[in-house]
């Protein structure tokens, strides 16, 4: 077979949170597949990146008090954890920020923006629409941050482009009473130019009929995909008409990168975001001093995304549209799978998650390889859901992976150890020679059900090996063979024999299972990272543990307090937080304060800025000792509701650098986990009596 050379990616997530478990499904199922490409000798190059642009990036950063950023760099440096954790292994991860980004975007737009007539002419397109301005916070406002009452069934405080009571679709502009939920302003129509890519051109419709519908796609994509190019009636009423330009700008203020030549406009997050996959990659080839146009060039280079179904649109028309008229490559091929449920619970799409907190179950001291293998077992390469049920995967772990497979190591080592010092026959017996000539020829539709990344169908044949070899363990009995010295040279056959089907077995295992991989080719000495290995097993070093069994206690430390507390405080937002001890609350010096100034911050809309007494006395030239803090209150009160009263401090916070100076503390304030379902923060007042310096209890 002749070498492939393989570009590999997930896709981008978005940078205003941490990873959920959705996400480490996707990156497991890629994870697989690429380890399996590589153990047949392909060159692979797999990146991620955090995708960083985008208004609510933008807003979360301004309500932190820092820059965009820097909110983006904080959120990279959590991915770490998550990836070595589950023995995720991307070549390089990076940023759609990054200049690489920049320059590459622009340059496609540009290509894109200056297709010659003699080629049919430009696909960008330049309209001025109408659309809803903030008048308070000085920006055009996303669909999502406008607010109001369903034109059809007049539910009250719905987002601008659906009703979450009745389903309806619209435009922000038909809200009844809409209002910003950034300041909670009557929004205005202004109208501003904006820039789209004509993907109702035919030359793209042309394109991407043939693209989509080659056969390369999953046939259940391909037949969705198919719909968007019908003009047809939709099942409540409306029409829709094929396929619609697409809006790729926004304008200023935007974390985004700026169009060429449009001062004051953006592209919209969506253009850039899969731009950063080749970004990612140039990134990693200018590490290794490779040039990337000529890897771009390679015309065996093949190009494949995984993703989830709720980017199909962005992956198999957009994307491709983009690459092939710009002059570029176009993707193989788009993987896409469904969500991932947690006991038939919530859905873990790319904007919600919880149930299963990826970290906790690390810190739980539970294997990344149980996840790896239970959701392996599930994983076909249909566009289908997935459901992580607890007691599913306790008994696939214990029953499958440590029952079946493990077990036969732990079985055979022994005895071999104890008494042929390590050392394996290579004679096996014409029964032995069958059943290890049986999982050598499996070795074939294993490797394809790997490469179409059905997991679940080459699991399911390892298993059935497996259930083989056990089979051959209870006829043989070793336990029963040791008893009589007369016995050894077929208690020698049976565990040389067990040990050898236990090598093969975890190699076809080791895309999964790459850390006991790792394990078993230092316990029987073959080498694990090549699928085609041959040779027999010659010599066992003493045998240690390669994996435990999943305890009912670690499932029901995992699941069980999310589960009880969420329902309790489901209407402040946000679930109460995991237990701590006296001691861990000791840690927080909280304080009363005194308000002795308080003033607006330039440039911020959102921050005050507090001088606070907190009773530290008077420095040596007599003058009181007061602390600086800025709070994200302004939206709730003038600097003279504050000057005077007092409130509570957290004193012994570490001093944070933000865009204003440095904050020496924080002041306890009240609000909502999603300031947009309920806006509003609310700064704690004590008592009377209370003075400041006093220490709450
Ligand atoms: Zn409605």
């Amino acid at each position: 077979m002749s070498q492939r050379q393989l570009f590999v990616t997930t896709a981008l997530p978005y940078a205003n949170g941490n990873f959920h478990i959705g996400h480490i499904m996707e990156y497991i199922q890629a994870d697989i597949w690429v380890r399996f490409q590589r153990m047949q000798g392909h060159k692979v190059d797999f990146v991620g990146a955090d995708d960083t642009h985008g208004a609510p990036i933008m807003i979360a950063a301004e309500k932190a008090g820092i820059t965009p950023q820097q909110f983006v760099a904080g959120i990279a440096a959590g991915r770490k954890p998550y990836l070595d954790g589950f023995h995720i292994q991307f070549d390089n991860w990076h940023s759609t920020d990054a200049p690489e980004n920049h320059a590459l975007a622009q340059q496609i737009y540009r290509d894109l923006r200056d297709i010659p007539e003699s080629q049919g002419g430009s696909l960008i397109e330049r309209r001025t629409i109408d659309q809803f301005f903030d008048p308070e916070k000085n920006m055009f406002l996303p669909d999502r941050f406008i607010k109001g009452e369903c034109p059809k069934c007049h539910a009250h405080d719905q987002y601008g482009d659906n009703c979450e009571v009745c389903g309806a679709v619209y435009a922000p502009t038909d809200l009844i009473n809409p209002f910003s939920a950034l300041s909670g302003a009557k929004p205005e129509l202004k109208s501003s130019e904006h820039f789209f890519f004509k993907l109702s051109d035919p030359r793209c419709v042309a394109f991407l009929e043939k693209w989509t519908q080659d056969g390369k796609l999953q046939p259940e994509v391909a037949n969705k995909v198919k719909e968007w190019f019908s003009v047809r009636t939709n099942p409540d009423g409306t029409t829709s008409e094929g396929l619609g330009d697409w809006d790729i700008s926004r304008d200023a203020p935007y974390f985004g990168i700026e169009i060429p030549d449009a001062p004051g406009k953006y592209f919209y997050v969506w253009l850039d975001a899969p731009v950063g996959y080749l970004a990612s990659l140039k990134n990693l080839l200018d590490q290794r001093g490779e040039n990337y146009d000529a890897y771009m060039a390679n015309p065996a280079l093949e190009q494949y995304h995984f993703i989830g179904k709720d980017i199909v649109t962005f992956h198999t028309l957009f994307w491709p549209a983009m690459l092939h008229f710009s002059g570029r490559k176009t993707p193989n091929n788009v993987f896409v799978h469904g969500f991932l449920t947690v006991n038939n619970g919530e859905k873990m799409s790319k904007s919600r998650g919880t149930g299963l907190d990826p970290l906790k179950y690390l810190s739980l001291g539970m294997n990344p390889e149980w996840l790896r293998y239970y959701l392996a077992t599930k994983l076909n390469n249909k566009n289908e859901d997935v459901d992580f049920n607890a007691e599913d995967f306790m008994l696939r772990v214990n029953s499958d992976l440590i029952g079946k497979f493990v077990n036969i190591a732990s079985r055979a080592a022994g005895f071999l150890t104890k008494r042929f010092e390590g050392k394996l026959t290579q004679s096996f017996g014409e029964q032995g020679t069958a059943l290890l000539s049986d999982i050598h020829a499996a070795k074939d539709s294993i490797a394809q059900a790997y490469d179409a990344r059905e997991y679940g169908k080459a699991t399911r044949e390892i298993m059935l090996l497996a259930d083989k070899v056990n089979a051959y363990v209870d006829q043989h009995k070793p336990w029963d063979l040791a008893k009589d010295v007369a016995n050894n040279e077929a208690l020698h056959q049976v565990c040389s024999l067990l040990i050898n089907a236990f090598a093969e077995l975890s190699r076809y295992l080791a895309p999964v299972l790459p850390s006991l991989a790792h394990a078993v080719e230092a316990f029987t000495g073959t080498a694990m990272q090549n699928w085609n290995a041959t040779g027999n097993v010659a010599h066992i070093q003493p045998y240690q543990h390669l994996m435990q069994r999943v305890t009912p206690e670690q499932l029901e430390a995992l699941f069980e307090p999310p589960a009880l507390v969420e329902q309790r405080v489901a209407p402040c937002g946000e679930p109460i937080a995991p237990t701590i001890s006296i001691d861990d609350f000791a840690k927080v010096d909280l304080r009363i304060a005194e308000i002795v100034h308080c003033e607006a911050v330039e440039g911020s809309t959102k921050l005050l800025r507090l001088t606070l007494d907190v009773g530290e006395g008077t420095d040596p030239q007599g003058r009181p000792i007061t602390r600086n803090v800025f709070s994200g209150v302004a939206s709730m009160y003038k600097p003279e509701d504050l000057q005077g009263k007092l409130t509570v401090m957290v004193a012994n916070l570490a001093p944070r650098k933000m865009k204003f100076g440095v904050s020496e503390g924080m002041v306890l304030a009240a609000s909502h986990a999603d300031e947009k379902a309920e806006p509003g923060i609310y700064v704690l007042h004590p008592w009377p009596g209370a003075k400041p310096g006093m220490r709450i209890h």
